[in-house]
């Protein structure tokens, strides 16, 4: 096998991943990105409304950063690191004034300042966008950047596993995926950015490539998860193909409306409407569509024709585009049809402010594939981008620290294990019998939308957890029928299952393990949310067939907690 020697690996090549590649190439380190994917197709590029940040003299003159890190407390239910949540805030003007000069055109106003709109929870409106394509401008602008650096990139290569050396993360097993021809990387340090995994469920606005494999890698590697239990179900999918019809659409003014031609958010949060948080949205509208004011099908429809032809196609053209592709609908005529769809993980790889997860030396993680915890029970809408960058570049940092100090590779030779891991993978393509992968995985998306998905309670969680569990079992006997090397997207396909298999049983046991609802996770048996026990961060292992549950304190600065009401 092929032997690669960096001081740096960075998984990923979204937002997070360049940023933190950014920070450790610009320190004089050689850095390697591999990326499933070319890294401006990245999931990043598809994000749309916005970009969160406070700047002075530039956002409304009430605003200011302690607003914003209010807001992101309480819209994570106050399980939301406040320390991380301040860093957030206070980092945010210069992130985005930096991504500015680098290239990235923001909208602006007439008379030239950065326009802004609002998002979901938030005081003041201080969201920034260009367009409803503001991730791809952020995305092209990054890689531009860090293409002007010594950074190697591995563009459709896929990361396997992390090679250990006892308790050290010394490099990782990558197999080219053009020829299936595996490389150790053999590497100081390793940073996870591979961002979500939404088709862990049955409807996702998330990309075909947002499968977890980081979060799978990492369990694996003995690593733990924070808060897997909460996953985001963003209110606004496109009816029926679930692709994001961005809350942008109701900062700018759209209503969601039921059968009847009720403005029915004015029910579940008469201050906030149709713009509290994404929890709050996404449970009143199924409780909606359940109670029959739905439309036939299960959807509701999202009005956008009040706002004009003109001003829908500049500011919310993406969501024209996606209404009349797929649902057929000229948004600027009639609304558009819409219901929930999982959309954003707050669960991740357990790291500290830098970024630095505290069971395996040398691994750090950063994005969506991390949780630091910025957005605690449930993320702010247009907060992730600005967590990638931000926090992308903590990371990137605190990896050039960790190099200062350990200046060597793992004296070990790695590629035993390599080889032991690579065995495991080429399973899949040399088992001719067995269950086919397709079959596990229509299954597996199923039973987590309908049983671990936005109501949830004890009987649902403990029949999601059974048939995981059986579904998992039945991974060691999966195999691909495509058995060519080139290309064989089939057996990558079997890999990433892998990957959600590992980390559907982990969070289906914590979401049992909460006997509380908070943020995103709701619990009908449990419908109140319960401080006095539950205020703490779930740390879960996944030791073979076990998954290990443990806690860890929320760090507190200044924001007690009180109800949560919109
Ligand atoms: C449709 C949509 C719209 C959104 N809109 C917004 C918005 O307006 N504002 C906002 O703040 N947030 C938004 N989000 C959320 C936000 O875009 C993401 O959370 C964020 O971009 C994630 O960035 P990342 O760098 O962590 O991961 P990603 O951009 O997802 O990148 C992951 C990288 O990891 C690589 N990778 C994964 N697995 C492997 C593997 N096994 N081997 C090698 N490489 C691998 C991939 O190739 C990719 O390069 C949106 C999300 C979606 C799905």
């Amino acid at each position: 096998m092929d032997k690669l020697l960096y001081d740096v690996v960075v998984l990923g090549g979204g937002l997070a991943g360049l940023m933190s590649a950014h920070e450790v190439a610009s320190a004089g380190y050689n850095v390697a990105v591999v990326s499933k994917v070319f890294p401006t197709r990245s999931h990043s590029s598809s994000a749309e409304g916005g970009i969160a940040a406070y700047v002075h003299g530039n956002s409304d003159p009430n605003d200011n950063p302690d607003y914003m890190t209010y807001d992101t407390v309480k819209g994570g239910d106050y399980l939301v690191d406040q320390d991380a949540a301040e860093l957030l805030s206070q980092k945010s003007g210069e992130i985005v004034q930096f991504m500015e000069r680098w290239g990235t055109l923001f909208n602006r106003q007439p008379d030239g300042r950065v326009a802004l709109r609002y998002f979901g929870g938030q005081t003041y409106p201080r969201t920034r966008f260009v367009g409803d394509k503001t991730g791809m401008a952020l995305l092209h602008t990054l890689y531009e950047r860090v293409s002007g650096l010594s950074v190697d990139f591995y563009n459709e290569w896929f990361a396997v596993d992390l090679v250990l050396d006892e308790k050290r993360v010394a490099g990782v097993l990558a197999l080219e995926m053009r020829t299936m021809e595996p490389s150790l990387f053999v590497a100081k340090s390793v940073v996870v950015a591979t961002g979500g995994m939404g088709m862990l469920y049955a409807h996702t606005t998330n990309a075909y490539i947002n499968t977890g494999d980081g979060y799978g890698m990492a369990l694996r590697a003995g690593a733990a998860l924070k808060d897997p239990e909460f996953v985001q179900f963003h209110p606004t999918g496109l009816y029926p193909s679930d692709i994001l019809i961005s809350e942008a659409a109701r900062g700018e003014g759209a209503v969601l409306k039921n059968n009847k031609g009720e403005r029915f958010m004015a029910r579940y949060a008469p201050k906030k409407l149709d713009l509290a948080p994404r929890d709050i949205v996404s449970r009143s509208m199924t409780i909606e569509i359940r109670e029959g004011r739905g439309f036939p099908g299960g959807y509701l429809a999202l009005d956008l024709t009040h706002l004009g032809e003109s001003y829908i196609k500049e500011r919310l053209a993406l969501a024209y585009e996606a209404a009349l592709s797929f649902a057929g609908v000229d948004a600027t005529q009639e609304p558009i049809p819409v219901r929930p769809a999982q959309h954003y993980y707050m669960g991740g790889i357990d790291v500290d402010i830098t970024g630095r997860n505290p069971d395996l030396q040398g691994l750090f993680a950063a994005g969506e594939a991390a949780c630091v915890s910025v957005h605690g029970a449930n993320r702010l809408g247009s907060n992730s981008l600005l967590e990638t960058l931000v926090f992308g570049r903590e990371t990137g940092r605190a990896v050039v620290e960790y190099l200062k100090k350990h200046e060597g590779h793992s004296s070990t030779s790695l590629e035993r294990e390599a080889e032991g891991l690579l065995d495991e993978a080429y399973r899949f393509v040399k088992s001719e019998s067995g269950v086919h992968f397709g079959e596990i995985l229509n299954k597996l998306r199923q039973v987590m939308w309908d049983d671990v998905g936005i109501f949830r309670n004890e009987d649902l969680l403990k029949t999601a957890l059974s048939e995981v569990e059986k579904l998992r079992s039945q991974v060691k006997n999966m195999y691909v029928s495509d058995k060519s090397k080139t290309y064989n997207t089939e057996f990558f396909n079997a890999l990433e299952l892998r990957n959600m298999m590992d980390l559907a049983v982990v969070i289906a046991k914590s979401a049992l393990n909460r006997t509380e609802s908070r943020g995103a996770h709701f619990r009908t048996d449990y419908p109140e949310r319960d401080d006095k026990a539950w205020l703490k961060h779930t740390i879960s292992y996944l030791k073979g067939n076990q998954v290990e549950i443990g806690y860890k304190p929320v760090t507190f600065t200044r924001w007690q907690p009180e109800a949560r009401v919109y």
